[in-house]
């Protein structure tokens, strides 16, 4: 997690990479458990509807979320499987960049 406050990214990047790898996110199921929404069914994801909206869910498993990340290995020109943690991603992303493309992704 040190890495995250040593990048390059802006801090309101850095502060929502922090939230993100505490689970401080308000995802559905964080706002169900702090007893914000009323009802079981308002925890699904507004994506797919099929699973509870956690962090692993919204920014890894979901079909949405596994699009965009490959859309985005596209771009970089890697082929690779979506981590399956957000924690194992952001190590993922944690490696030496050769250009100058990968260190700006
Ligand atoms: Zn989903």
């Amino acid at each position: 997690m040190n890495q995250t406050w040593k990048s390059l990214a802006p801090m309101k990047v850095k502060i929502f990479s922090w939230q993100l790898l505490l689970h401080r996110l308000p995802t559905r199921s964080n706002l169900a458990r702090r007893g914000v929404l009323e009802h079981s069914s308002q925890e699904f994801c507004a994506w797919c509807s099929t699973e509870v909206e956690s962090e692993a869910h919204l920014f890894m498993q979901c079909t949405v979320a596994v699009e965009v990340w490959g859309e985005i290995h596209s771009w970089l020109g890697i082929t690779t499987a979506v981590p399956g943690s957000v924690s194992l991603s952001f190590q993922s992303f944690a490696v030496p960049f050769k250009s100058k493309k990968d260190w700006k992704a």
